[in-house]
């Protein structure tokens, strides 16, 4: 095993007339390595070369046969994905070049082939120098050690014993030391992190790996000895042990990178980040990356696309905090940058401002939106500093600010989160849920059309709380099905109880995108068994936005049923009129953003209109929200507007309520 070196810069091309000129930056330190590992490395070979000068060469055979297997293992190294280093099966037959022929062909055999193979292989000429300098030094450093143990080659090479044989351990060893420490130091150098930390973990595995090599070695001289044309049967072993520890290579690497995006992993920037933490460089911190709503490309458009968002986003990220410190892909959609706490606002600029250009992905232009989490240093570990990075952006996302830093007060609300999350839980099993019913008026006779049912949680020691203070959660815990089912419950229940009452009215459910489910059509399908009347069900427009295959499938079902579909909060998202018109949708409820200042010849009253028109011509009914009063409620019967909704006709009320609001609503309309 040899350990080489791919860090140096490369020139801009490879052109040979180009090849020697050296255009990449090199800082001053490497520069002074590259010399004087070069230098050294020359010395070394020439001082090998004038000693077996004019000495005979004995074994030409078992030499020639060893080289060629040196130049071909030259030829076909180990890669190490995504690093630098390679290393190769040459060290097995340069070992045994040193017990037949002594080091100093082992060192002028092996850099020679080293040389050449770079060569053939068109690598830039800087490193192909550096290469061979560091190697000619780490077979002259074995070589020394070899022949303090063993002393120089023997006449006949079935002389060689236990002690020549078993002297090539320690002089592996020795290789190895040298050749992980020289190896990897241009690619420290050039990348600033800490040598000490490198050599550590590269040299380590090298020396070890070496030594695997090494062992081979005397019985490559054994079977030379013997009889030469065995020695190409050891390519067999040596194609087995290179697959062998390429996979090693690949999941070791596996653990570190990501293998999608090139980013870190969670672990090893955790890794990074409690080496940092606990030494004395600047104080670490970390902003987390999350893309909002991601799931929604993943869904509407695929995993691929999925992914070559991911791809595009974290090579932006890695460019655009390359000064600041490592990216990593801690989750799904979620991206950390390490930084120092000092720079960490900056780094968080940079971050977002690559982000602000959309991602192009098979001719889609695709809007990235980001949250962020920041966390400073001093913590006591890598994974509290990343909590609370994650905790800031939760806050974030919340309260709907592009980033946010963390502060202690931050842990007291996601601990209030977590127990409302608890809490609510518990309080749909418990009954807390009651459901409101807010009258829908057709607003040419002035009759009650139907009442939608709008969920509170009576939360004890909390009065009535709102269905904005616990919705939201209730999607992102999951909560949000069990919800659903106890409003479907209740309101199907009450819309039975007023049919006895002897009044009959549609009701009217909303239906959450995250309660959109396969599951949702056979439980409808069971409740309206004891349904007393018309069941609606309101879907918000991103709703339907999301995975409109799988959730057309859902929303045929559901319409199968009898059950009527409208499109609510109708404007706030993207979608087209002429999109919607293709899902088994029967009305429209134009958000309540725009009921409001229809009176003058405002941009709403021409938003209403035209939605009024579009949707009659695609055979919609069109509901108004939010209709404050009773001047609202005359322009939108100008504009042809069908059913209006609001605190102008009624505010959401008990159940117990709404068949006295009906009588009195009924007498009005006849009177
Ligand atoms: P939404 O579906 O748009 O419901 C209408 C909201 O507007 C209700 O708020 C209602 O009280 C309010 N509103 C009615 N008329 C007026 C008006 O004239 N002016 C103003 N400013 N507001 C008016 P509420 O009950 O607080 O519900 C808020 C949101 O919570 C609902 O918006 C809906 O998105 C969600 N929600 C309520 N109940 C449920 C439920 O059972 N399941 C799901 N998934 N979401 C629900
Ligand atoms: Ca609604
Ligand atoms: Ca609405």
């Amino acid at each position: 095993m040899r350990a080489t070196t791919d860090a140096l810069p490369s020139p801009p091309d490879s052109r040979p007339a180009r090849r020697w000129r050296l255009r990449g930056k090199m800082p001053p330190s490497v520069r002074v390595l590259l010399v004087v590992v070069v230098a050294a490395g020359a010395a070394v070979v020439a001082a090998c070369a004038v000693r077996v000068a004019g000495e005979p060469l004995e074994h030409g055979a078992v030499l020639l046969v060893l080289t060629a297997g040196i130049l071909l293992a030259e030829l076909f190294p180990i890669r190490f994905p995504g690093n630098a280093e390679e290393t190769s099966f040459s060290t097995s037959f340069a070992f045994a070049v040193m017990a037949t022929h002594g080091p100093e062909y082992a060192v002028l055999v092996a850099s020679g082939c080293l040389i050449a193979a770079d060569a053939i292989r068109r690598r830039p000429a800087v490193k192909v120098a550096y290469n061979a300098g560091q190697y000619a030094i780490s077979w002259g450093a074995a070589g020394l050690a070899y022949l303090g143990l063993a002393g120089g080659p023997p006449d006949e090479l079935t002389a060689l014993g236990s002690t020549e044989l078993l002297a090539l351990l320690p002089a592996g060893v020795v290789h190895g030391l040298v050749n992980g420490s020289l190896a990897p130091l241009p690619g420290v150098l050039l990348s600033g992190g800490s040598v000490r930390e490198q050599l550590r973990r590269d040299r380590g595995f090298v020396v070890v790996t070496t030594l695997l090599l090494v062992a081979l070695a005397p019985i490559v001289v054994v079977v030379a000895a013997n009889d030469l044309w065995l020695v190409p049967l050891f390519g067999v072993p040596l194609i087995g042990i290179q697959l062998a520890s390429r996979q090693l290579i690949m999941d070791e690497q596996r653990a570190r990178i990501d293998t999608l995006t090139g980013a870190l992993t969670r672990r090893e920037l955790e890794t990074q980040l409690g080496r940092r933490l606990a030494g004395h460089g600047p104080v670490p911190a970390v902003v987390v990356v999350d893309l909002v709503d991601f799931s929604d490309v993943n869904d509407a458009l695929g995993h691929r696309v999925g992914d070559a968002v991911l791809t595009t986003v974290a090579a932006r990220l890695a460019v655009a905090a390359a000064e600041e410190g490592p990216v990593a892909r801690v989750a799904g959609d979620r991206f950390a940058l390490l930084c120092a706490a000092p720079r960490v606002e900056l780094a968080a600029e940079l971050l977002a401002r690559v982000l602000e250009r959309p991602v192009t992905v098979e001719n889609l232009e695709l809007d990235v939106r980001a949250a962020m989490g920041l966390a400073l240093g001093p913590a006591d570990s890598a994974t509290q500093l990343l909590r609370e990075a994650e905790i800031a952006l939760r806050a974030a996302k919340d309260r709907g600010q592009p980033r946010l830093r963390f502060e202690a007060d931050l842990h007291a609300e996601a601990a209030d989160r977590l127990a409302l999350a608890s809490d609510l839980r518990r309080a749909i099993g418990a009954g807390e849920l009651v459901v409101h019913y807010q009258p829908k008026l057709d607003i040419r006779s002035g009759a009650l059309a139907g009442v939608e049912a709008l969920v509170r949680w009576d939360r004890p020691g909390h009065g009535l709380v709102p269905p904005d203070a616990f919705i939201g959660l209730a999607e992102r815990t999951g909560l949000i099905r069990p919800l659903t089912s106890a409003v479907l419950g209740a309101a199907i229940r009450d819309q039975a109880a007023w049919a006895a009452d002897g009044l009959q009215v549609p009701v009217a459910v909303n239906l959450s995108a995250r309660a959109l489910h396969a599951g949702v059509v056979a439980e409808v399908r069971t409740l309206l068994a004891g349904a007393a009347g018309a069941l609606e069900l309101e879907i918000t427009e991103t709703t339907v936005m999301r995975d409109p295959e799988r959730d057309l499938v859902v929303l045929e079902g559901l319409a199968a049923l009898g059950v009527r579909l409208s499109v609510d909060d109708f404007g706030t998202g993207h979608s087209s009129l002429a999109y919607l018109a293709r899902l088994p949708v029967a009305a429209l409820k134009i958000d309540r953003a725009f009921v409001g200042g229809l009176d003058a010849e405002t941009a709403n009253r021409s938003i209403v209109s035209t939605t009024v028109e579009l949707g009659h011509q695609l055979g919609l009914e069109v509901v108004a929200e939010g209709v404050e009063d009773d001047a609202t409620l005359a322009t939108l019967r100008a504009l042809g507007c069908d059913l209006a909704q609001g605190y102008g006709i009624a505010r959401p009320m008990p159940a117990g309520a709404v068949p006295e609001w009906a009588a009195a609503r009924a007498a009005r309309v006849s009177a």
